[in-house]
């Protein structure tokens, strides 16, 4: 099982920005309102997570190591849900399997917090008696120690640092309601405080995405039966070069030329921008769009990619012609 936690690690955990996704993807999916993200040396050295979630109770802290224990299958719909967001059961075990991992845990029904610690070693997880308010915090500690082949594999801890910084601002601008800090080699570098209404959400675009485009962006809000389209476009007065592309399908980062295609013919009369930036968020019925078996892809497929596109594009060509009045 060793062996068939690290080939699955191979899958799982390419860089460090990969753990912090899968950690951090966790945190989310037990609630939690705040995450705190410590890394030290890009996250070679550490990669520590700490949320304020639901907990792991004790007896199940060394059954979340072992590979397919997942607590989130439950019927037949959430499987095929699950399978799509790539929740599979597998990330806490295989990241442990070339780590010296931690996890410390409380739920709010238990009085003590446990913690569980594996090194490499396929579950030989020993459980202790442990401090920690209700909420996790998992400890990823000499990442890729004992496969160097990967470890050398590792770029520069600037490099490494800047793709979770990167992943992070994705997960930022979809989750306005979780309270997110980065901090690395002991110094906080983000801190996206909850953003519950929309002046608090415009701050947090212009710490993620920069004031030029924050500042003057259009706001997007469009409702017709099925779906819904909402976010931000940049203002077809400004004549910055955006590299603020962000496009969600149910939450999820996209990356899909159909969009990009709506946004360029929707400016076609207006600028001579080549690409304009946006922050889209398009929600849609599950069952409309087949996702990419394989997460890490990024890709959807849209039963209807015409009535998509021309949704999209119908939206923000009516957001610019109001602004245009
Ligand atoms: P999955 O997320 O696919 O279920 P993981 O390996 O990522 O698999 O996690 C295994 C299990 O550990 C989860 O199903 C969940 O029950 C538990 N778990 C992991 N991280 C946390 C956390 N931060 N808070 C609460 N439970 C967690
Ligand atoms: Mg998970």
């Amino acid at each position: 099982p060793q062996l068939a936690n690290q080939i699955a690690a191979g899958e799982v955990v390419e860089r460090p920005a990969s753990v912090v996704k899968e950690l951090v993807e966790n945190s989310l999916d037990a609630g939690a309102s705040r995450v705190d993200i410590e890394i030290d040396k890009g996250g070679s050295k550490l990669i520590k997570i700490r949320d304020n979630g639901s907990g792991i109770t004790k007896d199940e802290l060394a059954l979340a190591l072992s590979r397919h224990a997942t607590s989130k299958l439950h019927t037949l719909d959430d499987l095929e849900a699950i399978l799509s967001f790539g929740f599979r059961g597998e990330a806490l075990a295989s990241i442990s399997s070339v780590s010296r991992l931690t996890l410390t845990s409380r739920t709010a029904e238990q009085t003590e917090a446990w913690q569980a610690y594996a090194e490499g070693i396929d579950m030989a997880v020993k459980v202790m008696p442990a401090a920690h308010p209700v909420g996790s915090t998992i400890e990823v500690v000499d990442l890729f120690f004992n496969t160097p082949a990967r470890r050398r594999f590792l770029k520069s801890d600037k490099t490494e640092f800047t793709h979770i910084d990167e992943w992070l601002k994705r997960i930022a601008l979809v989750r306005g309601d979780i309270h997110f800090t980065l901090t690395h080699n002991g110094k906080m570098v983000r801190n996206y405080r909850p953003a519950v209404n929309e002046a608090q959400y415009l701050q947090r675009l212009t710490q993620v995405c920069g004031r030029p485009f924050a500042e003057q962006a259009l706001k997007i809000e469009c409702q017709h039966d099925d779906l819904r389209l909402s976010g931000y476009l940049q203002s077809p007065w400004s004549n910055n070069v955006s590299d603020t592309h962000y496009f969600y399908v149910n939450g999820r980062l996209i990356r899909d030329r159909l969009v990009n295609h709506a946004v360029r013919q929707a400016f076609a009369q207006k600028a001579q921008l080549e690409q304009p930036g946006y922050v889209l968020m398009l929600d849609i019925d599950p069952y409309q769009v087949d996702v990419n078996v394989h997460p890490a892809k990024h890709e959807v497929r849209f039963h209807q990619a015409r009535y998509v596109h021309d949704y999209i594009l119908q939206a923000l060509q009516s957001a610019l012609e109001e602004a245009g009045e």
